[in-house]
């Protein structure tokens, strides 16, 4: 049977048959519902239609106005791999001639995910809280990855403590820089279509357009994991949590694309990083540090986009209504004067990826602070990113980044003060604004807004132990309505 396939499931490991005839179809109407970022919207066309050349004459590439116009009327039955969200598994579970089979995108599946969280074999009868780390071990257990025998690999579990360093004082990790591909053919086909598409009113994208820089192909992918492994694992652990500004990538493997594209399976990841470790070419806690990412995080998130319902995204347990403004939601990085936010915006804008902590706390305390609405920040992380996808960014940003689930996912909210920003980074030197100024003319706005952020939820959180020292910190506050009142008069304009 012909298998229709989405952008999302590009690799050979969605077909069984390597022979197997292939549906491919773009839909014009996808961009035009949403503001994607240019970048993320001439990588997956890119991806798609390199995809639809590699498979040559077995495969049917349409474009249409909508799926449904296209596969409606297809003539022919078609199979289609479980899709990786809500809204698509309904649409094609609800399609007369079009059997969903089960997905190769993860490691994981709903119902192992389910397994897991409801307690399954465990006796306990559900999980009180669903602890990352608990899934991760339970995770490496049953795939046996870096295992020796029933122990961890390095006689531990985790490396967090020789981790997530605060990073050296040097602008740069001075490493190859990630790899990157050189645009094709295929490339200035999608930029003219979608340069076309813009002109004539059909889509509306945001950030700044460029050379691509994140796989398109399997085989771009397959060189992409290959020079990380070599050039920049050994490196990932130590400063993975930290931000410079003259390094964007640090030592990430910015393969998130790739993966989410489907190109790449989560297993063979892991398993490139392990292999490393094994002939002795990187150290335990970077691979596992970068293990935990894949086969912990990631499959993490994506059992609970499954486990938590369709209406997990609309969750708003803080009750949080501000609307993003405009400068924020348009990536203006050069109305920003805070260098921090300024630089990530930028980075956003200009690439369409930066690393998880600019988008946790940076991007994300920054919303959780001002108080904006959890589903259009959900929204913006989506369109804005390269590797942005429903089931990525509803767990992420309403869970763990802006505490809307009421604390399913995360213990307590990820609100900062300047402090943490100028610990792990190295961008408080060059700003207008002190990190530990919380009133005043240079008062940082991350260190008043988490003052104002505990003020203003102080009654929902009251009863979060581990809100308890933040919150009796407030108390004691002497100049907590003068902050307040500060922050009330900057106003919802950038900093
Ligand atoms: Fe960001 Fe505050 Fe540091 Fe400026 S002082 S870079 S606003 S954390």
């Amino acid at each position: 049977m012909r298998r229709w396939l989405f952008a999302d499931q590009l690799g050979p490991h969605f077909l069984d048959d390597p022979d197997q005839p292939v549906l491919l179809v773009e839909s014009t109407r996808v961009l035009a519902r949403r503001r994607f970022h240019r970048q993320k919207a001439q990588l997956l066309l890119s991806a798609l239609r390199h995809r639809a050349r590699e498979l040559g004459e077995r495969c049917d590439h349409r474009i249409g106005a909508t799926y449904g116009e296209v596969v409606a009327d297809y003539g022919e039955p078609l199979e289609v791999p479980d899709p990786s969200s809500w809204p698509a598994r309904r649409f094609v579970t609800d399609l007369p001639g079009v059997t969903v089979v089960p997905t190769a995108y993860t490691a994981t599946s709903r119902d192992d995910f389910a397994t897991w969280a409801d307690g399954g074999g465990t006796g306990t009868g559900g999980r009180r809280r669903l602890l990352m780390e608990d899934f991760y071990r339970w995770q490496r257990r049953r795939f046996g990855v870096l295992m020796d025998g029933d122990s961890p690999v390095g006689g531990r579990w985790n490396f967090d403590h020789d981790n997530r360093q605060p990073p050296p004082r040097r602008p740069h990790l001075d490493l190859p820089e990630p790899w990157s591909p050189s645009e094709t053919e295929v490339d200035a086909e999608v930029r003219e279509h979608l340069e076309r598409l813009e002109r004539d009113g059909h889509a509306r994208f945001r950030g700044a357009d460029g050379p691509r820089r994140f796989a398109a192909t399997r085989a771009e992918a397959g060189q992409a994991l290959d020079w990380f492994v070599r050039h920049r694992l050994a490196d990932f652990g130590p400063y993975e949590d930290a931000m410079l500004a003259g390094d964007w990538a640090m030592a990430h493997s910015t393969l998130s694309p790739a993966l989410n594209l489907g190109l790449l399976h989560p297993l063979e990841v892991v398993a490139a990083a392990e292999q490393a470790y094994r002939r002795g070419e990187a150290p335990i806690a970077s691979v596992e540090g970068f293990v935990r990412q894949v086969l912990g995080w990631r499959e993490y998130i994506w059992g609970i986009y499954w486990w938590a319902g369709e209406d997990y995204a609309d969750r708003n347990a803080l009750g949080a209504r501000t609307p993003l403004p405009r400068w924020f939601d348009d990536l203006d990085a050069d109305a920003v004067g805070a260098a921090c936010l300024s630089d990530v915006l930028a980075g956003v804008r200009d690439r369409g990826w930066v690393h998880h902590i600019p988008r946790l706390m940076v991007l994300g305390n920054w919303a959780l602070q001002r108080g904006y609405d959890p589903r259009a920040l959900t929204d913006f992380f989506h369109e804005s990113f390269v590797d942005g996808y429903a089931w990525v960014m509803a767990p992420n940003v309403v869970g763990m980044s802006q505490y809307a689930d009421g604390g399913l996912m995360a213990t307590k909210p990820y609100a900062a003060g300047g402090a943490y920003i100028h610990r792990m980074s190295d961008y408080c030197g060059g700003c207008r604004y002190h990190p530990s100024h919380r009133l005043g003319d240079d008062a940082c706005p991350f260190t008043a807004g988490y003052w104002v952020f505990l003020d203003r939820n102080a009654e929902a959180l009251a009863a979060n132990p581990r809100l308890r020292r933040p919150l009796a910190g407030l108390a004691r506050l002497a100049d907590r309505a003068a902050v307040t009142a500060a922050e009330h008069h900057r106003g919802p304009g950038p900093p």
